[in-house]
């Protein structure tokens, strides 16, 4: 079997994730496997798991390791997700970190990138940011996009996050500090990890990404 290039994004809610990622999925044609988009079109679409994660999706709380280990064990047995994935939003626990090492087996995770970026700026980052409802463009709020409330894009709707709210936040950031930031050694001491500086331009963080991509031989 070919190896797979299977990549995790991580880093702080408004690091830049999202942005990073579009890119390097493009560049090495592997999906973009995020799985807070998969769970906030659920609740878009109203199916009987959008009605269960709702609420917590806006108090900015944590679904269960078992529904999102299940969504992405799913969404790897696509075709698509042959080659390889970008995972972005997931692991976001050990017990997800450790269930996707039982999922993957011995053609594993081949890289963890960390964005790194203060807490001050990615809280400065999440209040100013829009987002398109539709194909997801981020915005900031004094865009002429997020004043006319139309994606330049796709021509959606531009909104503001019902978690870029201060409370859910306050939530997610504190989730992160005590739930994800333990997957630094879980990937570090595997020998998995890099930390890129994500307070430079996006173009800067993707040659930064695809210098160490390239140096350790992965594509
Ligand atoms: P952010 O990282 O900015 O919070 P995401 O789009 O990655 O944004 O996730 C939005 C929400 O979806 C999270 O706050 C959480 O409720 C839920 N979610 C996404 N991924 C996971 C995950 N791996 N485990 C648990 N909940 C998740």
């Amino acid at each position: 079997m070919t190896s797979r290039l299977n990549l995790i994004v991580l880093g702080k809610q408004g690091a830049g994730k999202g942005t990073q990622s579009a890119v390097l999925c493009e560049k090495y044609a592997i999906p973009h496997v995020s799985t807070g988009d998969i769970l906030r079109n659920a609740v878009k679409a109203g199916s009987e798991l959008g009605k269960k994660v709702a609420s917590i999706l806006e108090a900015g709380d944590l679904v269960s390791d078992d529904i999102v280990n299940q969504l992405v064990e799913e969404r790897f047995k696509e075709a698509d997700a042959q080659r390889g994935v970008l995972l972005d939003g997931f692991p976001r626990t050990i017990g997800q970190a450790e269930a996707l090492e039982a999922m993957l087996g011995d053609d594993g995770i081949k890289l963890c990138i960390n964005l790194d970026v203060p807490i001050e700026l990615v809280t400065q980052r999440l209040s100013s940011r829009r987002v398109c409802q539709e194909c997801g463009t981020t915005y900031r709020d004094s865009d002429v996009e997020a004043i006319s409330g139309t994606c330049s894009n796709c021509g959606g709707d531009v909104i503001q996050r019902t978690d870029d709210y201060p409370e859910a936040i306050r939530t997610r950031l504190m989730n992160y500090e005590r739930d994800t930031e333990p997957l630094l050694s879980f990937y570090g001491s595997r020998g998995l990890l890099v930390s890129v500086n994500g307070d430079q331009s996006p173009a800067d963080v993707t040659d930064e990404i695809m210098k160490v991509v390239h140096e350790r031989g992965l594509a």
